[in-house]
């Protein structure tokens, strides 16, 4: 019988926004035998995996523009403009899951940049290029948006002109204030009026933000912490971070396959916590995973 305490984190898990989502797909998959959705709904493998049995297909943006008269699924991240137009044109209803969080973002960014545009400024966007909420934000500014992910990337800015600067809603929010006083210091060395030229929009989602604290003390409540996450998950990135900062015997899986029982050898408690797209299910699966092997 195993003697090693093991917790699920009850605040780990789906935020709401991906809740509504899975919820709204499900919902019409009791009705109809398929439904298709723009891009993976929830970043975790495994839960797409169990859509996908109950009929949901995932499609990228090449795939909408062959497809006419039929529903497709937009997920939590949102989409850009032209996705709306594509639909209109091809005759496709499109069911929007958009997290209400990410479309007042899409909203305030484009006011934002109609804004900002009439004084010659910039939009800047702190985020990772490519990743579907950036692209979906980037699209309310005509694509002039200036994507940042790195302290490099300030080279793209022209400091000569006005800034706004937003965050993806799931960075971190230590790493969004590392670029916010780079920015600044980079438009004090210049001689630039700072708060003339520089506005700040903190977007970041509560949701995830406000998990930070609560995790750091869940990895110090443990000896070990088992971190679950699918690998594309942005937030699952920044968490487990915040965990293994906490707490060293901080692993990150995707799944029960890559759980190593060494790792509990000499421990006595071992958390079990993951991001805003890890389904609940798939933690109690580690869980009792690891009760078997240790
Ligand atoms: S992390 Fe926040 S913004 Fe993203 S889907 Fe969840 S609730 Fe919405």
């Amino acid at each position: 019988m195993s003697q090693l305490k093991i917790t699920v984190d009850p605040k780990s898990g789906f935020c709401f926004g991906v809740v509504y989502a899975i919820e709204m797909a499900e919902n019409i998959l009791k009705e109809e035998n398929k439904l298709y959705c723009l891009g993976d709904i929830v970043h975790n493998n495994r839960e797409v995996d169990r859509l996908n049995n109950l009929g949901l297909e995932i499609i990228d943006h090449k795939r909408l523009s062959e497809l006419n008269d039929c529903k497709v699924l937009i997920r939590a991240h949102g989409e850009p403009p032209s996705t709306y137009e594509t639909a209109l044109k091809n005759n496709i209803e499109l069911l929007d899951a958009s997290c209400p969080v990410v479309l007042k973002l899409q909203h305030q960014i484009k006011e934002g940049y109609e804004t900002i545009k009439k004084i010659d400024g910039q939009v800047i966007i702190y985020g990772k290029e490519g990743h579907a909420e950036v692209t979906g934000l980037v699209g309310q500014t005509n694509g002039e948006a200036i994507i940042v992910t790195t302290k490099e990337d300030i080279s793209k800015i022209d400091f000569e002109k006005p800034i706004y600067i937003y965050s993806q809603t799931t960075k971190s929010p230590k790493a969004f204030q590392i670029i916010v006083d780079e920015i600044r210091k980079e438009l004090i060395d210049l001689g630039k009026d700072v708060d003339l030229k520089f506005v700040v929009h903190d977007t970041l989602c509560r949701q995830v933000s406000g998990r930070e604290p609560q995790l750091k003390a869940f990895a110090s409540e443990n000896d070990v912490i088992v971190f679950v996450s699918g690998t594309k998950s942005s937030n699952g990135k920044m968490l487990f971070l915040s965990c293994k900062e906490q707490n060293k015997q901080s692993y990150f899986v995707s799944d029960t396959k890559e759980i190593d029982e060494n790792w509990f050898k000499n421990s006595n408690s071992v958390g079990i916590c993951g991001a805003t797209s890890t389904p609940r299910w798939l933690m109690d699966e580690v869980a009792d995973h690891i009760k078997q092997i240790s």
